[in-house]
């Protein structure tokens, strides 16, 4: 009876302690298109069960795989489709985003983005009537929001590209924080969370990439404790023909790439769902029309643009 007692104890106060390593370990891999890396002053299973959580969430927020919420309402045909209460809650999110940003960020861009291929080893444009017609069912306001049931309506598709990265890093640093890991850092292609500071007292660092995207080359280096740090750049993904460069972040009134001089936005918060969301509308809205929307929620934001220059709001 007294060894029970102790036990149950034990796991009262588990949470108190946490499950703090003294070294870190580390965990790569590869979900929703981008490289994962997640480093956190815990045990490697409990690091390893972190990364998991990227592909189980891809597995209902990708728009490719067959069965994930937003496969079947992208399949619907405009019947009413009951969702995880996770799913219909990021989509009243990006609603609100969508609202807020005048429809500059939209996730009903599907039609759309599924005309350009990024990714391909000779790259097309995608043809101007085809395109036209597709922005003609992007519109936030077609995603009608019931509780846990989803109707799209006027042939309306979703692409969760602009946001669920930043989602699910907050979901798994939130399953850190309940396993009671005091330092960690998770860098989902560019969505990046921290918790804690290093165990010395430094703090996590994360580098904005100057304007042509180098991968060694930052233009300014952050320190975040128990923030995030999104930035959407035009050389994320994309593709160069005739000299002119063609990026995954989209004008919902044309399916174009965005072409407004910018090459980067990186917004700096506490939440990266909201980080995520924020770069690519301010990417799309660009500098000055962003300025009310980041004041709204209080973040930061830094501009880099193609000839070098820079802006950020709040200025500093
Ligand atoms: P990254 O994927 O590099 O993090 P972003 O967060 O800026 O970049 O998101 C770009 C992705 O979001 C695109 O690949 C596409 O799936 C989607 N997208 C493109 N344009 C928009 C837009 N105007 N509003 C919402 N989502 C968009
Ligand atoms: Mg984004």
């Amino acid at each position: 009876m007294k060894r029970i007692v102790l036990f149950a104890l034990a796991l009262l106060l588990l949470p108190l302690f946490g499950c703090g390593t003294e070294t870190p370990h580390s965990a790569t891999g590869y979900a929703c298109d981008t490289v994962v890396t997640i480093t956190a002053y815990a045990p490697q299973e409990t690091v390893d069960a972190a990364l998991s959580i990227c592909s189980d969430y891809e597995k209902v927020l990708s728009k490719t795989i067959e069965g994930s919420d937003v496969w079947r309402l992208n399949h619907a045909n405009g019947e009413p489709v009951p969702v995880d209460p996770e799913t219909a809650a990021l989509l009243s999110f990006a609603v609100e985003i969508g609202s807020l940003s005048d429809g500059a960020f939209d996730v009903t861009i599907a039609p759309a983005s599924a005309l350009w291929d990024f990714r391909a080893d000779d790259p097309v444009l995608p043809d101007p009537d085809a395109l036209r017609a597709a922005c003609e069912r992007v519109d936030y306001r077609n995603i009608v929001i019931d509780g846990n049931t989803v109707t799209l309506l006027n042939g309306a598709e979703i692409d969760l590209g602009g946001v669920a990265k930043g989602y699910i890093a907050d979901r798994v640093s939130a399953y850190f924080q309940a396993k009671g890991v005091a330092s960690a850092c998770i860098n989902m292609g560019g969505n990046v969370v921290t918790i804690g500071t290093k165990p010395n007292g430094d703090p996590w660092t994360v580098g904005i990439r100057d304007s042509k995207g180098a991968p060694d080359e930052s233009e300014e280096v952050l320190s975040i404790a128990d923030g995030a740090v999104v930035t959407s750049g035009t050389y994320e993904r994309g593709f160069t023909l005739d000299g002119v460069r063609y990026h995954h972040i989209l004008d919902p009134k044309t399916g174009m790439p965005v072409s407004n001089g910018l090459a980067s936005v990186t917004v700096v918060g506490v939440r990266s769902d909201l980080c995520d969301a924020l770069s690519t509308a301010c990417f799309v809205l660009g500098e000055e029309a962003s300025k009310p929307l980041l004041d709204r929620y209080g973040v930061r934001a830094v501009f880099l643009y193609e000839d070098g220059s820079r802006g950020a709001y709040p200025e500093s």
